[in-house]
């Protein structure tokens, strides 16, 4: 079914369309100043003043601007429902690499603005220990958590981001098997679309009709829920090594995991450290100064 939605948007809510899917811009028709052609829809910004949503996704691009009377001040990104994922763990040297895929229904946005979701980095440890439990009981997500050992043996075969982009074509994957994926999914996006999809060239099992964003931990209720997964994860993660080595695993990469990596390798060997560490991270290097 297509449909059709005209709307007279304020200039910040133009702005914000625009942005979220410039990339999709296409040539603009008479008397438009522009029209964006993201999938499943076709959005045509009138010099009248009238946004126009045609297609059989219209409904979902004009909800942000439809749900109440003054729009204006919500967060972009609210097209519900909506799947996102992210990755943590790629700038520890010590831990895994985890990648959650999660859903946001209209529903969840209670308990999300409820916990106040958003991106990992912007939430402390404690907070994360205490949230993410309950957006795993609600949400459907899907989590993968690459161990150190493998990590390092694909490491040498295959570069960080065609790791990443992997896990996150496998995190949505297995999300589809739980339950059907919405049309809108989003990416923080850590490569190209057209560099994610070709790291992808050799997948059987691929899903597409991404949408890529930079910072969209912020942006998207998904990818912010995703995010605190997965460094949920991998805080969970820390926890089992500091019990199995008996001793704290610095997090980062910064010079005091250079002197925590020195005593784990005094203590359990440099076999051992395949098994917490990301080896190609400078930090190795630095070890063999210190010991
Ligand atoms: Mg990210």
């Amino acid at each position: 079914m297509t449909d059709s939605i005209t709307l007279k948007l304020t200039k910040s809510q133009e702005t914000k369309l625009y942005e979220a899917f410039k990339e999709y811009r296409h040539k603009a028709p008479a008397y438009a100043r522009w029209q964006l052609r993201p999938e499943n829809c076709v959005i045509t910004c009138y010099e009248s003043g009238k946004t126009l949503f045609q297609g059989k996704d219209a409904k979902i691009y004009a909800s942000p601007f439809t749900s109440s009377a003054d729009t204006a001040e919500q967060p972009s990104g609210i097209i519900l429902p909506q799947a996102g994922s992210d990755e943590v763990g790629t700038g520890d040297y010590f831990g895994p690499v985890c990648v959650c895929a999660c859903i946001v229904t209209e529903h969840d946005m209670t308990l999300l603005n409820r916990t106040g979701v958003r991106d990992s980095k912007a939430i402390t440890d404690e907070a994360i220990l205490k949230t993410a439990p309950e957006l795993m009981e609600q949400l459907t997500y899907s989590l993968l958590i690459l161990n150190n050992r493998k990590y390092n043996a694909v490491h040498d075969s295959n570069n960080m981001n065609r790791i990443k982009a992997r896990l996150h074509n496998q995190a949505y994957v297995n999300l589809s098997t739980k339950a059907p994926l919405p049309e809108f999914r989003v990416i923080d996006q850590f490569t190209p679309e057209k560099a994610y999809y070709r790291y992808l060239q050799e997948d059987r099992n691929v899903v597409r009709g991404i949408h890529f964003e930079t910072k969209a931990e912020d942006k998207y209720p998904a990818v912010g829920a995703a995010s605190v997964i997965a460094r949920y994860a991998f805080l969970k993660c820390m926890e089992e090594l500091s019990e199995r080595y008996d001793m704290q695993f610095e997090k980062g990469a910064g010079s005091p995991v250079d002197r925590c990596a020195a005593e784990f390798v005094s203590r359990y060997g440099w076999d051992a450290l395949q098994d917490v560490a990301k080896l190609h991270f400078a930090n190795t290097e630095k070890v063999r100064t210190l010991i």
